[in-house]
């Protein structure tokens, strides 16, 4: 689909900048990269005045390096956002890269019903530099946070990553490559937009609410008592039994081998048995960049299946955990969180 561009009245958007490479320089003292401040980043991008969008913005306090992103920081993006919805027709949130699938992950669950453009971007290379890739994915991420369909609907009502070029959907991103332009990933669920020379969408990939009329719901209540076992030869009963046995864990994504395959050695299984006996949530995740959990084709699968761990399909670790970090939330029953886990609830599995 062709692009479009906001119709009528000028197009409002709202630039929230958490910190990351984009807004880094060198620090001659440290002689390494720290944050700066905001209006030096829009005085480094005189383009963004071209478009005829009202472009607001809003630094938060301190600024960060995403590796130090919390779930804090989650709940403080959702209600500035909440706080502003009425006001801005869309959103873009400038992130560290390291978290950034994380963070658009989580926010994708956060909010139910999204009407509005939530686009996150960054980049490799601060934005002072010459050969930043900054500029072009602050343009892009701006000009897909205010694009509009005939009717004045937003054409791209979810949370996004907008970087080189390519705009995916937040809950299906993984940080991919630490030093390549192209950054980002969305394996298992093809991209909503490219950017060339013009804006390409992929109409028929983007989700829309159920109703452009009703506000979304901004769920702030995160319950982070998870966490991930990565599955690798020569794992012992000991690291798995201290994570899927943790006292302040409700959930465990266990992130496996190929089709959701683990060891089938009986100390395994029946550490995984207890766990579930004991009611932990255990999530079935591949450790593979692309594909999807099959727990009925190998036997090792199924002895997981059996011994009551769920299936996590196509999802991302990311997605997973964010997804946990919610429904947790909201939910005081692990039934509830489970019939939550088979849902396909933002687009972040292929169900
Ligand atoms: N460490 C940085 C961060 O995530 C890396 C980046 O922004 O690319 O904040």
């Amino acid at each position: 689909m062709m692009p479009h561009v906001a119709k009528g009245k000028k197009a409002s958007i709202l630039l929230i900048y958490t910190g990351g490479t984009i807004g880094m320089k060198e620090d001659p003292v440290l002689q390494a990269l720290t944050p700066f401040d905001f209006s030096q980043i829009l005085d480094e991008v005189p383009e963004l005045g071209k478009f005829a969008y009202k472009i607001d913005s809003y630094t938060f306090d301190p600024i960060i390096d995403s590796s130090d992103v919390e779930p804090s920081l989650w709940i403080s993006l959702v209600s500035l956002i909440e706080d502003k919805y009425d006001k801005y027709d869309g959103f873009v949130i400038l992130h560290g890269t390291d978290t950034m699938a994380y963070s658009a992950s989580t926010l994708s669950f956060m909010i139910e019903g999204l009407t509005k453009p939530v686009i996150f971007t960054g980049s490799q290379l601060p934005i002072g530099t010459p050969r930043t890739d900054g500029k072009e994915n602050l343009i892009s991420a701006v000009e897909i946070a205010a694009a509009k369909d005939e009717e004045g609907h937003a054409l791209v009502p979810e949370v996004c990553i907008c970087f080189d070029n390519v705009l995916i959907r937040g809950n299906r991103s993984r940080k991919f490559n630490s030093d390549n332009f192209r950054a980002f990933r969305s394996e298992n669920h093809p991209p909503l937009a490219e950017a060339g020379i013009s804006i390409r969408y992929n109409t028929s990939l983007i989700r829309k609410p159920e109703s452009w009329d009703v506000r979304p719901l901004f769920h702030t209540n995160l319950d982070t008592r998870v966490s991930i076992l990565k599955i690798h030869p020569g794992i012992t009963p000991n690291v798995v039994r201290n994570i899927l046995l943790g006292e302040d864990t409700r959930a465990v994504i266990i992130e496996t081998y190929g089709a959701g395959n683990a060891p089938s050695k009986d100390w395994f299984i029946s550490i995984v048995k207890e766990a579930s006996d004991r009611g932990k949530i255990l999530l079935n995740v591949t450790q593979c960049i692309a594909g999807c959990v099959n727990m009925d084709l190998y036997a090792t699968g199924k002895s997981l299946k059996s011994a009551g761990v769920m299936n996590g399909y196509d999802s991302t670790t990311e997605s997973a955990l964010g997804k946990l970090f919610y429904l947790l939330g909201v939910f005081d029953t692990n039934d509830k969180v489970k019939a939550g886990l088979e849902m396909n609830l933002r687009g972040e599995i292929s169900k």
